[in-house]
């Protein structure tokens, strides 16, 4: 039988990346009980045998506080990188000449190895090469088949592997490296609930990863390239769940152009029902401070406004000082942007017309009821999670309890707002879906005696397939009699 579990007060998700500070048993409990909702495991750094020990101590939470949990396993993707320098770093200077080439000897302050063949072809003069997450700026003068030579245009200090980016031109990269394909069969395996691709550029990109996934998790598609921007509403429409990843997105584009873009994601995700991230430096300072700053304090708030799925946490959370009050922080804000009288109308801004379905009539006019007899929860029976996804894409004003039967669900649904996912199991008849939604509201503490509650379902009972059923019910108080 499911445990009585606090819900999270809030509606906006919070999902945490785990690393060198917070990789332990003890820490990822402390990030569990200040808030993180979905953990995210950074496939770029460390190998994958170092992640088990992670994905089992999240599952043992999980178990021990009776909360599906999410985890999110983030591949690299082409992430473009230059080699190595004799010495480990070198500085570059205005106005120098730099040559990047095929050759693997150590590098110096003249040229260093490139070893992606694919950029060789595709740049051109005049392009920009960004280093180093765009501290540093080269640019081409001219190219051949092994070597791009440049003039460095703001320097600064490389070292050794430092990332690399081309936002001029479309490099002709596949979206899944040998790595990823390692990685992502890894993560599967070890049964985490979604898969983050890194660069996608094309909807195809989507397609590979959907395949070697088979159904074993959900895809999160991470918009960081102009190329996805042009193709935004195919990529959205490929996946599961978007990243608004504004680290690369911020290097490839102006800085400036980044919020318009947060915004247009957001709304698109949304329009379309898929779970948006906004992602990366949101509360940056807190890597080396306790406290954030107001700027910091406000970028998220902006990301909560703009009805953000969830807010992520970066180094934060896993190569900062202060990964636990980092957290904190993040639930923090939540609560406080959440509870502000015009935060309802202020994220309803975003039109989200429901498809002429059964479902989606069905989620519209729940979200409408709810509002209109102020009753305390949407409760959901669901196999997939599709229902829960179209009524959450409403944005209701009352939290939704998903009830499923299939654990992956509840898991998957982490990212999703305002949904509080218990895994349960199917209910057989009409009488037995009500007496359970009313238990399961009052045991979760989203209601009591006197309070209505709207129940969603389809019928019949364990056929998977659409909502059918919306029924209102008030609950008594005494539901739980003989239930202990
Ligand atoms: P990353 O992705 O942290 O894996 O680079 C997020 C981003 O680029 O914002
Ligand atoms: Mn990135």
């Amino acid at each position: 039988m499911a445990r009585a579990i606090t819900p999270r007060s809030r509606k906006v998700r919070v999902l945490a990346t785990l690393g060198p500070a917070s990789n332990t048993p003890a820490m990822i409990a402390k990030l569990f009980e200040a808030g993180a909702d979905a953990f995210r495991i950074n496939m770029s750094h460390g190998d994958q045998q170092s992640k088990l020990p992670v994905i089992h101590a999240i599952r043992a939470l999980e178990k021990s506080h009776g909360r599906p949990t999410t985890i999110l396993a983030d591949l690299q993707g082409p992430k473009l990188r230059v080699g190595r320098f004799a010495g480990g770093r070198v500085e570059l200077t205005h106005g120098a000449r730099f040559v990047l080439d095929r050759d693997p000897t150590p590098g110096d302050a003249n040229r260093v190895e490139l070893p992606h063949r694919e950029i060789f072809q595709a740049i051109a003069p005049g392009a920009r090469l960004l280093l180093d997450d765009g501290k540093l700026v080269l640019r081409v003068a001219e190219h051949s088949a092994d070597e791009i030579v440049t003039i460095v245009e703001v320097g600064g200090p490389l070292s050794d592997n430092k990332g690399l980016n081309v936002p001029d031109v479309v490099v002709p990269m596949a979206a899944l490296t040998d790595k990823d394909r390692s990685d992502l069969a890894f993560a599967v395996d070890a049964g985490v609930d979604w898969i983050a691709l890194s660069f996608v550029q094309r909807p195809e990109d989507l397609a590979e990863a959907r395949k070697l996934i088979g159904g074993k998790a959900a895809l999160l598609a991470k918009i960081e390239k102009p190329a996805a921007i042009d193709r935004l509403e195919e990529i959205v429409e490929m996946c599961d769940g978007v990243m608004v990843a504004r680290g690369d997105l911020g290097v490839e584009l102006p800085p400036q152009t980044v919020p318009p873009l947060q915004k247009r994601i957001v709304e698109t995700s949304r329009r379309l029902g898929r779970p948006v991230v906004v992602a990366t430096q949101m509360l940056e300072s807190m890597i080396k401070s306790p406290s954030p700053t107001r700027a910091e304090v406000s970028d998220v708030a902006t990301a909560i406004y703009d009805g953000a799925d969830a807010i992520m946490l970066s180094a934060e959370s896993a190569a900062g000082d202060w990964p636990a009050e980092s957290v904190a922080m993040m639930n923090a804000i939540g609560e406080s942007v959440e509870s502000d009288p015009m935060h309802g109308e202020r994220i309803r801004f975003t039109v989200t017309r429901p498809d002429p379905t059964t479902a989606d009539a069905l989620a519209e006019a729940a979200k409408n009821i709810a509002a209109t007899i102020s009753a305390k929860a949407i409760i959901c029976y669901t196999t997939s999670g599709s229902t829960a996804r179209r009524v959450a894409r409403e944005r209701p004003s009352v939290p939704l309890l998903v009830l499923t039967p299939k654990m992956e669900t509840a898991r998957r649904l982490g990212l999703l707002w305002g949904t509080h996912a218990v895994h349960t199991r199917d209910v057989d008849s009409f009488e037995e879906m009500v007496a359970k939604a009313k238990r399961m509201a009052l045991r979760q503490g989203m209601a009591k005696a006197g309070d209505r509650v709207i129940i969603m379902a389809g019928i019949p009972f364990r056929t998977p397939g659409a909502t059918n059923v919306l029924h209102v019910v008030g609950i008594i108080g005494d539901e739980l009699k003989g239930y202990g």
